[in-house]
């Protein structure tokens, strides 16, 4: 027979190792799930950004993460778009390029964050680009094309995600939904703020907001400055995001997306992927550090396919590159029109790219550039965006830096995407599921599960 201090100390440890479990059972269960997307962002992005940024052996906090895996990035056609991709990661179906949670016969496709409502969970989507635009649509609407901007901002609301924010503010008014979805928003309880000091001030306990930061794109981060812009952060938006949907005792799923790594890497534009890339990495260590402080929390960092084939070369121009400081889309603005509205002045050209890039072009060079920026039809300019291209190429290629080259870019039909596999980072319970090699058909599956009751 044992003596009684004992018996005590028996049933202390009994306690003791019954605590245990129970906390492991508890900590095991999935109530939270964060999925982080970096648009475009393949391992060469994030290889130039440690690379730039700190130096060759610099790891990003992503890459601190325990669970890594790769995910092939394939549509039905080949080399996928955003639409086809986020359709896949979101709802585990491969479709065509353009379709927005639908498949080819019209049928909508259910995704992760339909799965979380039904499970009571608040929900929330978050972008850099348009929060309308392809990636987050995914997540929160179903439409055959993802050009419907309006009809996705109306299912937005239908489908009563708690917390949107990004820009695209377009897109829900009533020339493209057909309706004033802001006024019907604020009806419906939301709260509604436009620049990240009103973002700051939002009260977690309301649990329901939208945020529209701008027209279209967000800015890019770069731009920001001198656009005088007073956008939030992907940090900041994460963070706010955080603290409301976490008000919710049945947990939440958030899906954040570093949307611009995407536009800054089609135009080739290093400092640009560097700095969307850094401030994407910022937003995944609050959601790490989020997610150890308060358990039960998947945290799941993503690519939903690579653009322009990025790569640090031996005889990358480092330097000259982070002496940049605007974007190729921000010079493109700064170009003077010839008269008959066809072309760019020599002069302005050569001027834009030494004020900007430190580049002397030679005039023969800057007659190929505009030879380089009128659509075939009807000889008029290229939008502003796609002239950034083009300049963002020769910067690069002046720069030695790693990157599909712009006539074979022009004969894409994505702008430039690859089939390149994209890394998995992943935090927390189940996390193991995405270790391997999978498709982004499967990836899906993880989220599906780690929700299941
Ligand atoms: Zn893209």
């Amino acid at each position: 027979m044992l003596k009684k201090s004992k018996r005590l100390m028996v049933v202390a440890s009994l306690f003791l190792i019954f605590s245990l479990v129970f906390t492991a059972a508890a900590q095991a269960e999935v109530k939270n799930i964060i999925l982080m997307i970096g648009d475009g962002m393949g391992i060469g992005q994030m290889d130039m950004t440690r690379y730039m940024a700190g130096d060759k052996d610099y790891k990003l906090e992503m890459m601190k993460m325990p669970n890594v895996g790769l995910m092939m990035t394939s549509s039905t056609e080949g080399v996928t778009d955003s639409a086809a991709a986020g359709t896949a990661m979101a709802t585990g179906n491969k479709v065509y390029n353009g379709a927005v949670a639908m498949n080819k016969n019209g049928a909508e496709l259910d995704s992760v964050l339909d799965f979380a409502e039904v499970r009571n969970k608040a929900t929330g989507i978050i972008s850099t680009n348009m929060v309308t635009d392809a990636t987050p649509a995914t997540f929160a609407a179903s439409v055959k094309d993802r050009g419907m901007g309006g009809e996705i901002a109306k299912q937005i609301l239908d489908n009563d995600v708690d917390v949107v924010l990004g820009g695209g503010r377009e897109d829900f008014m009533k020339e493209e939904a057909g309706e004033d979805l802001i006024a019907k928003a604020k009806k419906m309880g939301y709260q509604y703020v436009t620049d990240k000091e009103q973002l700051k001030r939002v009260m977690p306990m309301n649990g329901k907001v939208v945020g529209l930061f701008n027209d279209s794109y967000m800015n890019y981060i770069k731009d920001r400055d001198d656009l005088d812009s007073k956008e939030p952060s992907l940090l900041e938006m994460t963070t706010k995001a955080i603290d409301v949907l976490s008000e919710d005792e049945d947990g939440f799923f958030l899906m954040a997306e570093g949307a611009r790594i995407d536009h800054a890497a089609h135009a080739a534009d290093v400092p640009g992927v560097v700095a969307e890339t850094l401030d994407f990495d910022a937003s995944i260590k609050y959601a790490v550090d989020w997610a150890r402080e308060n358990g039960n929390t998947m945290v799941v960092v993503v690519a939903d396919h690579e653009t322009l084939g990025f790569s640090v070369t031996e005889p990358i121009n480092k330097e000259a590159l982070m002496n940049i400081e605007v974007s190729p889309e921000y010079m493109a603005g700064k170009l003077v029109e010839t008269e008959s509205g066809n072309a760019y002045t020599i002069d302005s050209i050569q001027r834009v790219f030494k004020e900007y890039a430190n580049l002397e072009l030679t005039e023969r060079e800057a007659r190929e550039f505009n030879s380089n920026i009128v659509n075939e039809d009807d000889g008029s300019l290229y939008y502003q965006y796609k002239v950034g291209w083009q300049i963002g190429s020769i910067i690069a290629k002046k720069n030695n830096v790693g990157v599909v080259a712009a006539d074979v870019r022009a004969k894409s039909d994505t702008g430039g995407h690859t089939l390149n596999s994209v890394p998995i980072f992943a935090f927390g319970p189940e996390t193991e599921g995405f270790n391997g090699v999978i498709q982004n058909t499967e990836f899906s599956k993880v989220l599906f599960e780690a929700m299941r009751p």
